[in-house]
């Protein structure tokens, strides 16, 4: 087994440093060094973090916004502050275009719910791509279905990059939005982005990019990039689950009708009728996930110290060492080889179901994930049930990788 010596890596990110910084790479399921392999499905958190929701419990906790007392007034200055935090880590020009949801799921069906209801229409479309996750699908095929819009899929080829000339001829006058994911989660796919959006906008064509995969591994800039909504989730990029960011341009959410109705989105309410309270507070309904959000902030602050360039720059050659790890490993087949790529290793092995290496590799310390990973069409489209899949983050090493290979012999000791 080849241990790389991790300091020596050309990007100049400390990862043993980061690794002390989260507390669950310490455990040894089975007496053995977790090497966790399974930030895609949710990552580790950093002691920041942790720390940043139980001091907000111990000495800033009260319901946000409502409260003239002083610790209403702590928590209401914290949650905006992370709300400040959040629009900085997205690259959004105004706090207020940052819409606190549960996670990417929850902000794609308040689109689809608020925008999509007000501007799809019978006979109209909605353009997504092979590899969405299903969170990108399902919202726009219940819209379409109440609605008698069509939902178009704009196609990949092989390697898993989407066929950018196809996706441009299925653009019509129809099109009422274009909803692609900027990470692909199955494939690791990074998409043309920029391309997708000067494409769409060509044409009048707003654009939801699903962000899930993006946010935990580079820089981002959604207002320089001009998409019109961008979606994070929190437990994807090291911060608490239940919280997430819908990012929306400005002019988009003060013109879209509420999502839920309740306390908090409100201005005034009569029997007769309610005005409601400018955005984002018109689509938080109800006590928000005030810790959550908090935490998100202590999180993103963290991620700012690391520096997302960085980050980037580092998980570049981790993916590097990865991929020709596994190319190397007999019977392997990688699922996934755009030309370019963030975080993700999904492969099959020859005769062995995913299940079964998932399993083999649990018992050797090795946490990957293995199904469909909520996105069966990509599934579909490579002909296989279920893929394995490693995914990597900003605390994983060549040590983790070179476990993994190691591991994967295991299973061929098995199977063999
Ligand atoms: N989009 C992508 C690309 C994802 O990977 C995921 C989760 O795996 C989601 C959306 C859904 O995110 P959440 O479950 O946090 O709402």
């Amino acid at each position: 087994m080849v241990l790389a010596q991790q300091k020596t890596v050309k990007s100049g990110f400390d990862v043993d440093s980061v690794r002390r910084d989260f507390p669950a790479l310490r455990l040894e399921p089975y007496g053995k060094p977790l090497v966790y392999l399974d930030s895609a499905a949710s990552a580790q958190k950093p002691e920041v973090m942790i720390k940043a929701e139980a001091r907000c419990y111990r000495e800033s906790y009260a319901n946000v916004h409502r409260g003239v007392h002083y610790l209403s007034a702590k928590a209401t200055v914290a949650y905006e502050e992370a709300r400040r935090k959040v629009a900085g880590f997205l690259g959004a020009a105004d706090p207020n275009e940052i819409v606190f949801v549960r996670g990417t799921t929850e902000a794609i069906n308040l689109v689809a719910s608020s925008y999509g209801r007000r501007h799809v229409g019978e006979g109209d479309e909605v353009l997504v791509t092979t590899m969405e996750h299903h969170s990108n699908i399902v919202p726009w095929q219940l819209l379409c279905e109440e609605k008698g819009a069509k939902l178009k899929v704009a196609p990949i080829d092989d390697r898993g990059d989407v066929i950018l000339e196809e996706m441009e001829a299925l653009l019509s006058e129809r099109t009422k939005l274009v909803a692609t994911v900027h990470v692909s989660n199955a494939l690791g796919t990074v998409n043309p982005v920029e391309r997708i959006v000067e494409l769409a906008h060509a044409r009048g064509i707003p654009v939801l990019l699903d962000g899930a995969q993006a946010a935990p591994h580079m820089p981002l800039a959604v207002a320089a990039l001009g998409c019109d909504f961008y979606t994070m989730s929190g437990h994807k990029a090291f911060g608490p689950s239940g919280i997430g960011a819908l990012y929306g341009r400005k002019e988009l959410l003060d013109a879209m009708p509420p999502y839920q109705g309740g306390g908090e989105m409100i201005r005034t309410v009569t029997f007769e009728k309610s005005e409601f309270a400018p955005s984002p507070a018109k689509f938080e309904a109800g006590t928000p996930n005030i810790v959550g959000a908090i935490a998100l902030g202590a999180t993103v602050d963290y991620l700012e110290a690391l520096g997302m360039h960085r980050v980037e720059a580092y998980e570049r050659e981790l993916l590097a060492y990865g991929t020709e790890a596994l190319e190397s490993v007999s019977g392997l087949r990688l699922i996934g080889t755009a030309r370019h790529k963030a975080s993700v290793l999904s492969f099959v092995l020859d005769g062995v179901h995913p299940h079964d290496i998932g399993t083999i590799l649990d018992r050797e310390g090795v946490a990957i994930r293995t199904g469909h990973h909520c996105a069966q069409p990509v599934m579909d489209r490579y002909g296989v049930p279920a893929t394995a899949r490693a995914s990597l983050a900003l605390y994983n090493t060549r040590s983790d990788i070179d476990r993994l290979v190691e591991a994967l012999g295991k299973v061929r000791e098995v199977f063999g």
